[in-house]
């Protein structure tokens, strides 16, 4: 009877996995979403705890189980409270992190018990692929993101050296030897080779991180994402967890689809992303010290008359907006300039901000209706009728070395073609360039205005200048 419950539970925890996935492909669904989701997970281990038997025993633990479900609930609740918007990429990438670590504990923990049952037989086998394929895949995905945090809030610089792929790549086949040596012949000295494994995997992890930076983290970390969900995936094949499973491919699913787009949106191969050295190192080169000629600046009361007048007005948000917090601004200044007869809309990178999506939710948080949101393409046919584009804190996505200069560092990633549009303004604090630290051409284009300020105190004076009109 309790097992009938407890697979009740599992089910109710599958199906509000993906109908919460669902919702969360809509800003206006996506709160209720995580909610519904959330709460399946909640029934999902009330269920495991209360009801899992095996041999007639209760799971029991109950202090070890709630003391660390009470920990790591303060630790969640408090990190999630107090994160800042900005560093919402940062901390995805820490619980992502923590996910992998979880998938690599579950396996030591499983290799130490199947050592104990000396199940080393050939019965044991598939059992050990899959705590080794939990063990490898975990590792990769903790190290990886622990980098990837470290590169998002800045305290880890892009790192590589010569013959670098050819090291990793050789790291790699290493693992999977001894993984396959340990596999196939179940030797004396087990253990030491499992624990040989896990070292190289997460040393493997930091090495395929460091070099890979610039625009190109984005991918990564969503690709880092769906090595978790295969990870969790082999701990639910290994307890025959139902829902374990389930939540760990749609992680794993999901994860390799935006991983899939987001190549698509920088038109770039996985392949080139993990080898291309998008990075950093390239980068510094790069941003060098190509002379750059004058750039213009534009008043806020000229702005205020130009857009006041304009027809139609595109606003780019980029990372600088979530910085400022400008997002209610923004909102105030589109209903402002619509109230006297202008089109406004929003032009979204894909890669916009510091996390995929960023713009969307920065802008929904600020009540912006979500048809005014155009993705990039449709944005780009756009611009040739456009009178003003406003860019607000957004600088690689509209960098025109993209498209003219092979040298770049963000060669060949699609952006938005912003100088199409009559009138280009662009705010900003200064003339530093954005994350993949290149030049900005576009800075010093005829058409184009620097509004210096920050985001927010700019559009708030803005808006009181176009109400003085
Ligand atoms: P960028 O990082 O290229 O540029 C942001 C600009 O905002 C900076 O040039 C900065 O200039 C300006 N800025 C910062 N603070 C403020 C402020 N308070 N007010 C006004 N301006 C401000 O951002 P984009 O959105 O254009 O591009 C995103 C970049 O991040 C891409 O390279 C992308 O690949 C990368 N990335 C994206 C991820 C994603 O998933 N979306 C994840 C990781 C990286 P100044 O200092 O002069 O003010």
């Amino acid at each position: 009877m309790e097992l009938n419950i407890l697979t009740l539970c599992y089910l109710i925890g599958s199906v509000t996995f993906i109908l919460g996935l669902k919702m969360l492909s809509n800003p206006a669904t996506a709160r209720k979403g995580n909610l519904i989701a959330a709460g399946g997970m909640i029934i999902a281990i009330l269920g495991t705890i209360f009801l899992y038997e095996e041999g007639g025993q209760k799971l029991g633990n109950y202090p070890w189980i709630f003391g660390g479900i009470a920990i790591g609930t303060l630790i969640g609740f408090l990190a999630a409270k107090k994160v800042k918007m900005t560093a919402m990429p940062e901390m995805v990438s820490m619980f992502n992190g923590m996910g992998g670590a979880c998938a690599a504990l579950i396996s030591i923990v499983e290799f130490n018990h199947l050592i104990k049952l000396a199940e080393f037989h050939p019965s044991g086998k598939g059992f050990l692929l899959i705590i080794l394929l939990g063990l490898i895949i975990g590792s990769i995905s903790f190290a990886g993101s622990m980098i990837a945090w470290g590169k998002l809030n800045g305290k880890v610089k892009d790192f590589s050296f010569p013959g670098q792929h050819i090291f990793n790549i050789v790291l790699l086949l290493v693992i999977v030897g001894l993984a396959a040596y340990l596999i196939g012949w179940t030797p004396a000295n087990g253990q030491l080779i499992f624990y040989a494994i896990f070292a190289l995997s997460l040393l493997y992890g930091v090495f395929f991180v460091f070099p890979i930076g610039g625009a190109d983290m984005p991918v990564v970390i969503s690709l880092l994402n769906s090595f978790t969900g295969v990870a969790a995936a082999c701990g639910g094949f290994l307890y025959d967890n139902k829902v374990m499973l389930t939540g760990g491919i749609l992680v794993g699913a999901a994860g390799t689809l935006l991983t899939i787009l987001m190549c698509k949106a920088m038109n770039r191969s996985l392949a080139n992303v993990l080898i291309g050295s998008f990075g950093g190192h390239k980068t510094a080169g790069a941003a060098g010290s190509k002379e750059q000629g004058a750039y213009k600046e534009i008043s806020l009361s000229d702005t205020a008359v130009l857009m006041s007048y304009s027809s139609k007005v595109y606003i780019v948000p980029g990372y600088g907006l979530a910085v400022a917090q400008a997002q209610h601004a923004c909102h105030e200044l589109e209903k402002l300039l619509e109230a006297k007869g202008v089109e406004v809309k929003y032009a979204i990178h894909p890669v916009a901000g510091r996390m995929p999506g960023h713009m969307n939710v920065l802008l929904a948080e600020a009540d912006v209706p979500y048809e005014k949101l155009l993705e990039m393409e449709q944005a780009n046919d756009d611009f040739p009728a456009t009178d003003v584009v406003l860019i607000l804190g957004a600088n690689d996505v509209v960098n025109p070395a993209a498209k003219t200069d092979p040298s770049s560092p963000i060669y060949g990633m699609p952006i938005l073609d912003v100088e199409l549009a009559k009138n280009v303004i662009v705010n900003k604090r200064s003339m530093k360039p954005g994350y993949a630290g290149i030049e900005n051409d576009l800075f010093f284009q005829p058409k184009t205005s620097m509004l210096f300020g920050d985001a927010k105190k700019v559009l708030q004076d803005l808006i009181a200048e176009i109400k003085n009109l």
